[in-house]
C-alpha cells in the first residue's frame, strides 16, 4: 500500500482558529464567546489556558508540533486576530484577502 504523503506544517502564529472552529476533546464551548472558554488571549496571541497550566496536556495536544490548517485564512495571510476583530470576523477577513498578500505553504 502506497505510504501518505508527509503532513505539511507550518510555525504556529496563535491565531486561535483551530480552537474556535475545531475545538479538541477537552474544549469546553462558552456559549457566550462561541468558542473553547481556554481559549485565551495574551495581548499578542491565542493561547490555551490548559496548555500553559500542564506540560503533560500539551503533549497530549501536540502543542508546538505547528500548524496544518492550510484552509485558514488568517494562517496564509499570517495575521493574528485580536479579540475586538472578532466582533465583526467577516469584515476583518474581507480586509484581510483584500490588502495582504497570501503566504504561499512551504
Ligand atoms: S496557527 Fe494554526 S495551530 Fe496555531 S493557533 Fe492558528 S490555526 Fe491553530
Ligand atoms: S482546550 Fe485548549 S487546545 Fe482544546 S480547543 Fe480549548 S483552547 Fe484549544
Amino acid at each position: 500500500m502506497e505510504q501518505p504523503e508527509e503532513l505539511v506544517t507550518r510555525d504556529c502564529l496563535g491565531c486561535g482558529f483551530c480552537c474556535r472552529k475545531s475545538p479538541c476533546f477537552l474544549g469546553e464551548i462558552d456559549p457566550q464567546k462561541k468558542y473553547c472558554k481556554h481559549l485565551v488571549w495574551n495581548g499578542e496571541k491565542w493561547r490555551c489556558e490548559l496548555i500553559l497550566k500542564s506540560k503533560t496536556i500539551g503533549k497530549a495536544l501536540y502543542a508546538g508540533e505547528g500548524c496544518c490548517s492550510d484552509a485558514n485564512t488568517y494562517q496564509r495571510y499570517k495575521v493574528i486576530p485580536t479579540p475586538e476583530d472578532l466582533k465583526d470576523e467577516s469584515a476583518l477577513l474581507r480586509r484581510i484577502t483584500r490588502r495582504k498578500k497570501c503566504v504561499s505553504p512551504k
